[in-house]
């Protein structure tokens, strides 16, 4: 058992059932191959803790402690991650054909996306059992996230990811301090160098799934969707899907939250709407096709860098959620993602990365087919900030003037 005060229980495979002890370094289930969950003690925790609990602390992705599993919470690793906003696009909105759209922007967390979340309770875990040195494959982000915590916990971090990253993300796990390397090839070729890599130096593999506190951090955007809203859930949901671990991450939050008794059973269940990229979109092609796993998608490209995993170790995962919630999976192509970039920009100020556009973009197309009406409340999750992305930023270019020019009326 934990020596400290976590709530924790055991790890669970979420693919056999097996279990595995959560206080040493575990990665992937010693059965089976398939990912662990984090599982907690949800009876204790719904007898000593009220969501009333919440009222008084601070604002950080921590607030929400009980259900996270560090043995003491003096050992997180933070920079103010968590609560981002929640608002309404009505501009969007209507051109969109709904009357409560909303986003949860994501973009403005520590190293400009999702990933800090999941960034934040691994690296603090993983400090907590030990490790000096962690690697990760990355098609971006997580690579960004993972390097600022690590140089936050004293930790140092290793990424590998694709040579076509935004190059943007390159420089800004270097100015972390990671060591940082290009493959040519997809994060799967990066996972399997890292793979190879932390055998042969005991470094601690971070990789998707392969370490079961990363979801943990991630499911927080769920605890805050239902705090946000009053411990309600809105009709639909709508999530670009790379790994699927914000997903998986979400649902299990949810189930925590009615185990514990902060949601009501009778809390409506959301609908979960995966959007991936028309160049890279293997769980779109393995929802429809009625499979229970996907196959690896060959020569992935698009712009959305995080939609460009070819396989997912949690593929099955997001599949059994999608259709448990009665959802749907969604491709877009990326001259839509790169029109929706712009159409969010103009009518609200609001610079989406190219996965959150895709999100957008399969918004409008289920409006389109009558999958979403128009009444249904939905949120969309814009994963990251269109800064990183500046090769892909749309507009008008800005015209060059003389000095005693004057602008023509708009
Ligand atoms: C990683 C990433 C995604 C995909 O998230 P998963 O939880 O791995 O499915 C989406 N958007 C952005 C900006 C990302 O960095």
């Amino acid at each position: 058992m934990s020596d400290g005060s976590s709530f924790v229980t055991h790890l669970e495979c979420a693919r056999c059932g097996a279990r595995a002890d959560h206080t040493k370094e575990a990665h992937l289930c010693p059965a089976c191959g398939g990912p662990l969950l984090v599982r907690y003690d949800l009876e204790r925790i719904a007898a000593r803790a009220r969501r009333d609990v919440l009222s008084d602390r601070a604002s950080s992705l921590w607030r929400y402690r009980e259900l996270l599993p560090l043995d003491d919470a003096a050992h997180a690793v933070s920079l103010g991650e968590g609560s981002t906003p929640l608002f309404e696009l009505p501009t969007l909105g209507r051109k969109l054909g709904l009357r409560r759209l909303m986003v949860k922007d994501e973009g403005l967390l520590p190293s400009g996306s999702f990933k800090a979340r999941g960034a934040a309770v691994g690296v603090s875990r993983a400090r907590e059992l030990g490790v000096t040195t962690i690697a990760l494959p990355t098609a971006g982000n997580a690579g960004s996230a993972w390097a600022a915590y690590g140089a936050r916990a004293g930790i140092d971090v290793v990424v590998v990811m694709p040579a076509e990253t935004p190059e943007v993300i390159q420089r800004e796990c270097a100015s972390y301090g990671a060591r940082v390397y290009l493959v040519d090839g997809s994060i799967a070729d990066a996972g399997a160098i890292v793979k190879r890599a932390v055998a042969e130096h005991g470094w601690y593999d971070a990789s998707t799934l392969k370490e079961p506190y990363r979801i943990e951090g991630k499911k927080t955007m769920g605890f805050e969707l239902a705090e946000q809203l009053g411990w309600h859930l809105p009709d639909v949901i709508v999530y670009p899907t790379g790994g699927g671990v914000g997903l998986i991450g979400m649902w299990k939050a949810f189930d925590e939250l009615r185990a514990v008794g902060w949601l009501g059973e009778s809390e409506k269940r959301p609908r979960f709407v995966s959007v991936q990229a028309a160049g890279c979109a293997p769980i779109v092609k393995a929802f429809r096709e009625g499979k229970e796993e996907g196959d690896a998608w060959r020569d992935p490209t698009t712009v959305a860098a995080g939609l460009r995993v070819p396989k997912a170790l949690g593929d099955f995962l997001v599949l059994r959620i999608l259709r448990a919630s009665h959802g749907v999976a969604v491709d877009v192509t990326d001259d839509r993602i790169l029109d929706m970039m712009r159409t969010v920009g103009v009518s609200e100020g609001l610079l989406a990365c190219p996965e959150g556009a895709a999100a957008f973009e399969a918004v409008l197309q289920l409006r389109r087919m009558g999958t979403i009406a128009e009444h249904e409340e939905v949120v969309v999750y814009n994963t990251g900030t269109g800064m990183k992305y500046v090769e892909q930023l749309q507009g008008d270019p800005p015209r060059r003037i003389g000095k005693d020019e004057l602008m023509p009326r708009a």
